[in-house]
């Protein structure tokens, strides 16, 4: 069995955004689909360590902004390299988003559309809930294509730098996602990455 086939699946990429009482938060999934037409609904599937999948359980509805090929690598950082419990998200980004009418904030830049869902139904994934909701509202913004995750890779993450040969000889763990590295000869299987919470599986082995 060969865990990389898991990496041939496509998907999209989009900012999912919630708001609570006054607290606004947000963060980047690849997970949303059109999971049926009558009647239209949509499901997304959500980390349980992101605080927007706590916000989400609480306020029953979100807001998926999807990232076109125009989103830079600073979108990424804000919504996906960071944590809604120790920052605000939202902070010097008031022009690029605005307020659907949920009351919940979209993002207008480095997007081409979004959608706003009433959550109907939960799912207990394991690592993940999934959310299932029908459409409330939706509107296009922009003709850009949307980015697939195969797009971020090639062209809006950053390439790692080169690694140079230490005398330690260190082996070091990159986070395929974010860049994190982990110094260890190994990395724990249950090891969960610090910055983007993706878990070991996304880990390359790389020696210097
Ligand atoms: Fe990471």
């Amino acid at each position: 069995m060969d865990p990389k086939a898991m990496y041939k699946l496509s998907y999209g990429l989009f900012v999912l955004t919630t708001k609570f009482f006054d607290k606004d938060n947000g963060c980047i999934i690849n997970t949303a689909i059109q999971a049926a037409s009558e009647p239209n609904q949509i499901s997304i599937c959500v980390n349980k360590a992101n605080l927007t999948h706590d916000m989400v359980m609480q306020s029953r509805e979100f807001t998926v902004s999807i990232i076109s090929q125009d989103a830079t690598f600073d979108l990424f950082k804000r919504f996906g390299f960071q944590s809604g419990k120790d920052a605000d998200k939202f902070e010097g980004f008031s022009d690029k988003v605005k307020r659907g009418a949920n009351g919940i904030y979209y993002v207008t830049e480095g997007t081409n559309a979004y959608i706003s869902v009433k959550v109907e139904k939960t799912e207990d994934l394991g690592s993940h809930t999934m959310f299932v909701g029908t459409i409330t509202d939706m509107e296009v913004l922009s003709d850009s294509p949307s980015a697939t995750y195969a797009y971020y890779f090639d062209n809006i993450k950053p390439k790692p730098e080169a690694v140079g040969k230490t005398p330690e000889g260190e082996t070091i763990w990159r986070c395929r996602i974010c860049g994190y590295e982990y110094v260890g000869e190994e990395l724990p299987e249950d090891f969960i990455c610090p910055v983007c919470k993706h878990p070991a599986e996304d880990f390359e082995k790389v020696v210097k």
